[in-house]
């Protein structure tokens, strides 16, 4: 015997067991006073300094970011 009714229940209960992280963090070469409308965004810190690193050599001719870039840039990026 089947009974109705239960559908909500079991919606619930499947809902909560996937609670999953994906909160993105994002930065843009605005931020730090650039000129440039480059912006990214990724799921850490490491990535998004990453995306940066490889824009920069490219497009500000920057092959070495100093510490203090990088400071400049991690407290820039939004979460
Ligand atoms: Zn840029």
């Amino acid at each position: 015997m089947n009974q109705p009714g239960t559908t909500v229940e079991y919606l619930f209960e499947n809902n909560a067991g996937v609670m999953q992280q994906t909160h993105a963090m994002s930065f843009r070469c605005r931020d730090i006073g650039l000129d440039c409308s480059f912006e990214t965004t990724g799921t850490s810190e490491h990535k998004i300094l990453r995306e940066f690193i490889d824009h920069a050599e490219a497009t500000h001719n920057l092959n070495f970011l100093s510490a203090d870039v990088i400071l400049k840039i991690k407290s820039a990026i939004k979460k």
